[in-house]
């Protein structure tokens, strides 16, 4: 993982949590707001558009991995396997910008939760 592409990831992930900022407002009445629909309608799209994300109650577990993904890119461990340590290849973190597994420790834990 090449620092130099870090920047370019944070714009991302910082765009990204905004925009699940967003849904999440508009999905708990109790924060205030409301109206706004067309925004919220067009960052369910940019979401889903983005990360394959299926609107559910999983956005408040994205937003902690998005701003984990941020807090490692601010201490330099970003792109590292959070499991083995190995950089993960920069093709899947263009993909899932915030991913902390490398795709051979993912698919390990993924056949052990089966
Ligand atoms: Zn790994």
């Amino acid at each position: 993982m090449k620092n130099e592409q870090n920047p370019k990831i944070r714009k991302r992930l910082l765009a990204l949590r905004d925009e699940i900022l967003k849904v999440i407002e508009w999905r708990d009445p109790s924060s205030g707001g409301g109206g706004a629909m067309d925004e919220i309608d067009q960052a369910n799209e940019l979401i889903e558009k983005e990360m394959g994300f299926v609107m559910s109650n999983n956005m408040r577990a994205n937003l902690k991995e998005v701003e984990e993904a941020l807090e490692r890119i601010e201490r330099n461990h970003y792109g590292k396997c959070l499991h083995c340590g190995q950089e993960i290849s920069s093709k899947r973190l263009e993909v899932l910008p915030f991913a902390r597994f490398c795709v051979p420790c993912q698919e390990k834990m993924e056949s052990k939760s089966r």
